[in-house]
């Protein structure tokens, strides 16, 4: 069982992203970000299903197969592993209520997350609409776990949603370690106002008034708002959400800075806004003014620090 612990962010992957040589052909799919740079502030928990249900390596490769009576996963020697994966995914998910995320391997007919290919029964041709079978089951009994494939990890703009909700799932698990109570989910809240307003506009707006109103039944509405807190994340935040959020921290320094400074200050969100500058410039500059002009709002907020800066993940977006 691998369970909570505030001190540690646990994160599933699948067992060849980390170097193990455990691929049907004995080799391995290691993911440099993740082996070099996220395993520096996370704890991976290394799973690969297929050796799991005791296929050994080298095996012979799975395919998913489409029919009329649904996808099995099958050997290339016609063995029908689809019952063995699915009972294995569903075992696994029992024992991750810790995990804040998961990283899968990409196309695999047992990690793949999605777009997998699927052959047809009759042997000719095949789509690219599959899922894994041990990541559906993840997935469908963790419906709060963000997980990302590897390959689309590359794209920085999706590692850093993704690093962002796992941090935040963590915060959130932290949260219900220490025991949720009404006033603590208001200030969770109110401590992630621009990163969701960064992300949708409308979704944060729509979980204010879910913590509005938190008379009846509490545990069921922190349950509809983490629900709904992690599928807005889930939207890619744009850079005009960026934008809109960077001039509204803005506002907050109007009357401490001078007009250089603001200047400065609004040259750089600018240049941001037209793609010269990365976020992190103007993030970077709002942190030096908050450092002069202290705000314990603002301090407060997520936006400005949603994951560890040595990851470098707003140098790219
Ligand atoms: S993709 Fe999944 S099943 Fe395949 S080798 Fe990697 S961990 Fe094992």
């Amino acid at each position: 069982m691998y369970k909570f612990d505030p001190r540690v962010i646990k994160v599933g992957i699948s067992g060849c992203l980390m170097g193990q040589k455990v691929r049907f052909d004995g080799g391995h799919k290691r993911s440099n970000f993740c082996t070099d740079e996220l395993a520096k502030f996370v704890e991976f928990v290394p799973v690969c299903p297929e050796m799991a249900i005791g296929l050994g390596t080298p095996r012979p490769s799975i395919r998913l197969i489409g029919g009329e009576g649904g996808v099995i996963a099958q050997t290339a020697k016609g063995q029908d592993v689809t019952e063995a994966l699915r009972d294995y995914g569903r075992h696994m998910a029992a024992q991750f209520e810790g995990l804040s995320g998961y990283v899968l391997c990409a196309k695999s007919p047992s990690c793949g997350m999605e777009r997998v290919r699927v052959y047809h029964e009759s042997g000719k041709g095949n789509e690219k609409e599959g899922v894994g079978l041990y990541a559906a089951e993840i997935m469908q009994a963790l419906p709060l776990l963000p997980c990302e494939e590897d390959g689309r990890l590359n794209d920085p703009i999706l590692r850093e949603n993704f690093v962002t909700r796992l941090y935040t799932l963590h915060d959130w698990q932290c949260l219900l370690h220490r025991g949720m109570t009404p006033s603590r989910l208001i200030a969770f809240h109110s401590r992630y106002k621009y990163l969701l307003m960064a992300h949708h506009r409308d979704g944060y707006q729509e979980l204010g008034r879910l913590v509005a109103d938190l008379s009846s039944d509490p545990e069921q509405r922190a349950q509809e708002y983490i629900s709904r807190l992690m599928q807005t994340l889930t939207r890619r935040a744009s850079r005009k959400g960026h934008t809109n959020v960077l001039q509204h921290l803005q506002g907050y320094f109007k009357r401490q800075l001078n007009a250089r400074q603001r200047q400065e200050l609004a040259g750089t969100i600018h240049q941001y806004r037209e793609g010269i500058l990365p976020l992190l410039a103007p993030i970077t500059l709002l942190r030096h003014y908050l450092e002069e002009y202290p705000n314990d709002y603002l301090r407060q907020q997520v936006y400005l620090n949603p994951h560890p800066e040595a990851l470098r993940l707003r140098y790219g977006i």
